[in-house]
């Protein structure tokens, strides 16, 4: 238990204003929640706050504490083993209410009832969802994200970009709304993303990127049309075997995904190439290549590697990936369910 704090009060992580904000209230900080939170220090925190009879969290953090304090929130009230809600989708019906204060823009966590938890030992990374683990409130200061560093930058703007894409780039379902928001967060991104790096301290650029980031995952462009996820599915085992980061992995999986998939895919890469990409000239499929490349490129420019080898990574772990895969159920992955692993497979030797 050396990762962690757990005091009252402390003034290490807050300023004073935010501090007198918490006003007459009883409150303890649970410090060191990782990138790709752990089942091993989220359960310490859990023990901590049934003990303290915590009835109410913070998160002040990015997506793996927004995450993570989800899970320790259903985790809490929880009947059995804690684990059983990732890896047997235990259904979760009561959580410790909670709020959050988000100072990284990236994962849309701050406005969604979704939570990812790696379990370290198993090197298993899985999600679970629930009807009580929707942040009561989120509070967004663009100022926060200031001084992060750039690397964080780039990978929020990475995942952002990836969620939109996974609810988007399926097939046409004359879904006007949902196709022209999505159409225009990602051109937004591909304008704030390189500002993002390159002027940290504009207040406008992180505005903006902050408000995409969660409109990018809190239900609203993927309400009631086809999604993806196939890219996150198998991202989640590199970061799992390999410790990559979230988005680097998928910057990784989506260019092969998407050249694998895409004939699945045809009409809406037709569609993404011309909207957002402004791709109008050539064949059919010379437009797809462009529009695949283009996204390849952007990854590129916001200095994120998009192949394995990029991270020393070569293709002799593909047959443990597929194999997690497997064993995680995942073997029927994307908006056909057409992703077996055979599937994954190419994405992995296309990704090496
Ligand atoms: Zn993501």
């Amino acid at each position: 238990m050396q990762n962690f704090t757990f005091q009252n009060p402390t003034k290490i992580i807050f300023g004073e204003g935010q501090i007198a904000a918490l006003g007459e209230r009883a409150w303890f900080v649970f410090s060191g929640i990782e990138p790709n939170p752990t089942y091993e220090t989220l359960m310490q925190a859990v023990a901590l706050a049934r003990e303290k009879n915590i009835n109410f969290l913070l998160a002040v953090g990015g997506g793996s504490v927004i995450d993570g304090t989800k899970f320790i929130a259903a985790a809490m009230n929880f009947d059995g083993e804690p684990w059983d809600i990732l890896a047997k989708q235990a259904p979760v019906r009561d959580a410790v209410p909670f709020g959050s204060v988000l100072t990284l823009p990236a994962t849309g966590s701050e406005m969604n009832n979704g939570s990812v938890i790696s379990y370290r030992a198993k090197g298993d990374k899985l999600f679970f969802t629930s009807d009580v683990t929707y942040p009561l409130f989120s509070v967004l200061d663009p100022t926060t994200t200031y001084s992060l560093p750039p690397r964080q930058i780039a990978n929020g703007v990475v995942d952002a970009f990836v969620h939109i894409v996974e609810q988007y780039l399926t097939y046409p379902v004359d879904a006007k709304v949902q196709d022209g928001f999505a159409e225009g967060l990602l051109i937004t991104l591909t304008e704030v993303g390189p500002q993002a790096l390159a002027e940290p301290h504009n207040y406008s650029v992180r505005a903006n990127l902050m408000w995409t980031a969660t409109l990018a995952l809190n239900g609203l462009i993927g309400a009631g049309v086809p999604q993806d996820w196939a890219t996150h599915m198998l991202g989640h085992e590199i970061t799992a075997l390999h410790g990559l980061d979230h988005a680097q992995t998928l910057a990784i999986v989506l260019p092969a995904m998407l050249t694998v998939r895409r004939e699945q895919k045809r009409a809406k890469l037709l569609q993404y190439a011309e909207r957002v990409w402004n791709i109008t000239e050539g064949s059919e499929d010379e437009r797809i290549t462009a529009a695949i490349t283009a996204t390849r490129v952007f990854f590129e420019r916001m200095t994120v590697g998009t192949r394995l080898r990029d991270y020393q990574i070569g293709g002799g772990s593909i047959d443990t990936l597929i194999a997690k895969l497997t064993e995680h159920g995942m073997i029927a992955l994307g908006e056909h369910g057409e992703v077996t692993p055979e599937v994954s497979r190419k994405v992995y030797q296309v990704a090496v």
